[in-house]
């Protein structure tokens, strides 16, 4: 039986346009790497953690908090080590913690021949999102575990609907290096909407799942709108508007904020187009004078993975 693993952890994005909070997708050329080991010796230690300056403690680190919610509910007896390989620079917007969370519950439920359902995977990664963010959300975590995107449709009970991608569907993604704090773009959102705003929203949520569903790339482009979160938690990425808009004229069906920013994504046809909007957007960047990181990645389909 192997009592080791080496995986890699998918970063995401959230918060996809009108899915504010429930839409998000598994990117595949980005993402950490970690390597789980079942001990014989009680509870989780983090041994190595290499790539970013991060707390090591267990309680402090996601990946040590999901990986005691795991054990809390589990008849194992010994327990994991756990490194931590970080490329996703945390706070960028791509889900850093939700891939150390998510990596460690799925590694360890794999060590212990899958005891636990996917659904239970993402209530114990939640568990880290708890840690990082104050809030136990499940847009980043859950299309790491379950690949491709996904639907968070209910909390209570949690529901989560995985959903095809378009096999042409690729994502482009900037981070620009400026820190956009986590508090400032929860508290400048409005927690009241309009009907009429509603009205849109969903009507976009609905368009961009049947899109996804059909392949129906035109309809995806026309879906990926927000009217209702953008327009506010966008005065705090600089350069946000031309990025968009030059994304768009290079050819991507729709352009948004990650996360809670200030990471901005773009869904396009083909990598030519996932490339051109690329170059697109470091232009803005580069004029603006902020320095920054591209990714260019098809949707990752299968979610974490072994390595
Ligand atoms: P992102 O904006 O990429 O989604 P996160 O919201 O995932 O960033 O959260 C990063 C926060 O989580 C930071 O405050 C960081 O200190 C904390 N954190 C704790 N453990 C980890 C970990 N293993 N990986 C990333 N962030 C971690």
């Amino acid at each position: 039986m192997t009592d080791q693993i080496k995986i890699f952890c998918p970063a995401t994005i959230a918060n996809i346009s009108c899915g504010f909070d429930v839409l998000g997708v598994a990117l595949d050329s980005v993402g950490d790497e970690m390597v789980v080991r079942k001990v014989s010796e009680k509870g989780i230690r983090i041994t190595k953690l290499i790539g970013q300056d991060l707390p090591m403690e267990t309680e402090k680190n996601v990946a040590g908090v999901a990986g005691l919610a795991l054990l809390a509910a589990s008849d194992h007896d010994g327990g994991f080590e756990i490194e931590i390989y970080k490329k996703i620079k945390a706070g960028s917007g791509i889900g850093s913690s939700a891939a150390s969370s998510t990596g460690a519950v799925w590694a360890m439920n794999e060590l212990l021949d899958r005891p636990f359902s996917k659904v239970d995977l993402v209530k114990f990664a939640m568990e880290g999102e708890r840690l990082a963010s104050g809030v136990a959300h499940a847009d980043n975590v859950a299309p790491a575990l379950f690949g491709g995107f996904t639907l968070v449709r209910s909390y209570d009970p949690l529901d989560v609907i995985p959903i095809p991608s378009p096999s042409e569907l690729y994502a482009t993604v900037i981070h620009p290096q400026i820190e956009v704090k986590t508090s400032d773009s929860r508290s400048i959102l409005r927690t009241k909407i309009t009907l009429a705003q509603g009205i849109k929203q969903w009507g976009n949520v609905g368009g961009l799942v049947a899109g996804l569903f059909t392949s129906d790339y035109d309809l995806i482009g026309r879906s990926l709108v927000d009217h209702i979160v953008e327009p506010i938690r966008s005065i705090l990425i600089p350069g946000f508007h031309d990025v968009k808009s030059d994304a768009i004229k290079a050819g991507a069906l729709g352009c948004g904020i990650s996360g809670s920013g200030p990471s901005i994504f773009a869904f396009g046809k083909g990598v030519d187009t996932a490339q051109k909007v690329a170059q697109s957007m470091k232009e803005v960047y580069k004029n603006i004078g902020i320095a920054y990181d591209v990714h260019v990645s098809k949707v990752n389909i299968e979610g974490i993975r072994r390595i």
